[in-house]
C-alpha cells in the first residue's frame, strides 16, 4: 500500500513538473478579415500548452508525379525534419499521414500507436465522402466560396512538356525521421482517436499540397477546424500544385501565398516555422521574389 502510495504521489509530482516547467509555445498567428482586396491582417502571439498540441505532416511523399512538385518537397523535408525535431523536443506530439501509402509502415510502433488508440465518438459526423482513396472534405462553398488559384489541370507547375499524372508515392519521404511516440496514419477516426487519447485541442499542419490535401484530407484543415479544433497552418512548410499558366496567372510561389491567404481569412491562422525553432522560416531557392510575405 505504501508503495503504490509513493507510486502515486511520484506521478502526480512528475505531472506538476512537466505541467510547470515544459515551456509554453508562443505562436505568432497571422489572420486576415474577410473583406476583398482590402482585407486586413492581424496578428496575436498565442499561447499554446505543447503537451495539448499535435503537428500533423500531410501527405510528404517520396515522390509525386510532378517533377517539380517532388523537386519542392524533397527541397523542404529536411528543413521540415529538423522543425520536427525541435517540435518533439518540446513535448508536441507528432503524427505523420503519408495519405494512401500507410501499408507501408504496417507493423511499426507509429502505425501501431495509431491502431491502438480507443475508439473516441466525434462531436460531428466525420466526412465520408470519397477522394483519391481517403474520405475527403472539399471546398465548402458558402464558408470559402473558390479557391483564388485555378487547380484544374493538377497543377503540374513544370515548364514545356506537363508530367502524366500517376501514382507515383509508395512511402514518406526517407529525409523524415519516424521516432518513438510518434503515430502514423491518414485516417480521419483514428486521427481523432489518437488526439482524444491525449486530451489535444491544437493541430498544426503542415506539408502538401495546401489548395489540396493539407485542406481536404481527414486529418487536415477542414475537418480539423469543423472538429472544434484549435488548428494553425505553418505556412512556410507548405507549397501548391499549381500552373502559373492557369488564373490568376501568378508565379507558383505567389500562387502558395494567395492560398494561404485564403486559409487565414475562412479556415484557420497561419505562423512560420520560426516560433518552434527559433531559426529562420523555410524558403524555396526557385522562390526568386525580392519581397517575402514570409
Ligand atoms: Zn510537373
Amino acid at each position: 500500500m505504501r508503495t503504490f502510495k509513493k507510486t502515486i504521489l511520484a506521478s502526480v509530482l512528475i505531472a506538476m513538473t512537466t505541467s510547470i516547467w515544459a515551456e509554453n509555445l508562443k505562436l505568432n498567428f497571422r489572420s486576415q478579415s474577410k473583406g476583398g482586396a482590402d482585407a486586413k491582417v492581424k496578428t496575436e502571439r498565442i499561447t499554446w500548452k505543447p503537451e495539448k498540441t499535435a503537428i500533423i505532416v500531410c501527405d510528404m511523399w517520396d515522390d509525386h508525379w510532378c517533377k517539380s512538385a517532388s523537386r519542392r518537397v524533397g527541397e523542404m523535408a529536411p528543413a521540415l525534419n529538423a522543425m520536427l525535431n525541435a517540435a518533439r523536443a518540446k513535448g508536441i506530439f507528432i503524427i505523420h499521414a503519408p495519405s494512401s501509402v500507410v501499408d507501408f509502415y504496417k507493423n511499426t510502433p507509429q502505425r501501431k500507436l495509431a491502431q491502438k488508440a480507443p475508439f473516441a465518438k466525434a462531436p460531428i459526423k466525420l466526412s465520408t465522402s470519397p477522394r483519391w482513396g481517403t474520405a475527403w472534405c472539399w471546398t465548402d462553398g458558402r464558408r470559402e466560396g473558390v479557391l483564388p488559384i485555378d487547380d484544374s489541370d493538377m497543377g503540374c507547375s513544370c515548364k514545356g512538356e506537363k508530367c502524366e499524372i500517376r501514382e507515383a508515392w509508395k512511402r514518406q519521404n526517407k529525409l523524415i525521421d519516424m521516432v518513438k511516440g510518434d503515430a502514423l496514419t491518414d485516417n480521419g477516426q483514428e486521427t481523432y482517436n489518437l488526439l482524444a487519447e491525449r486530451q489535444i485541442d491544437n493541430v498544426i499542419l503542415c506539408g502538401v499540397h495546401l489548395n489540396m490535401c493539407v485542406l481536404g484530407r481527414p486529418f487536415a484543415i477542414r475537418q480539423m477546424v469543423k472538429l472544434g479544433k484549435n488548428v494553425a497552418l505553418m505556412r512556410d512548410m507548405t507549397d501548391t500544385m499549381y500552373n502559373p499558366e492557369r488564373p490568376p496567372g501568378v508565379d507558383h510561389f505567389t500562387g502558395t501565398d494567395l492560398v494561404i491567404e485564403h486559409v487565414e481569412k475562412f479556415w484557420c491562422p497561419s505562423f512560420t516555422s520560426t516560433d518552434i525553432t527559433g531559426k529562420e522560416s523555410f524558403r524555396f531557392k526557385e522562390d526568386k521574389r525580392k519581397k517575402s510575405r514570409k
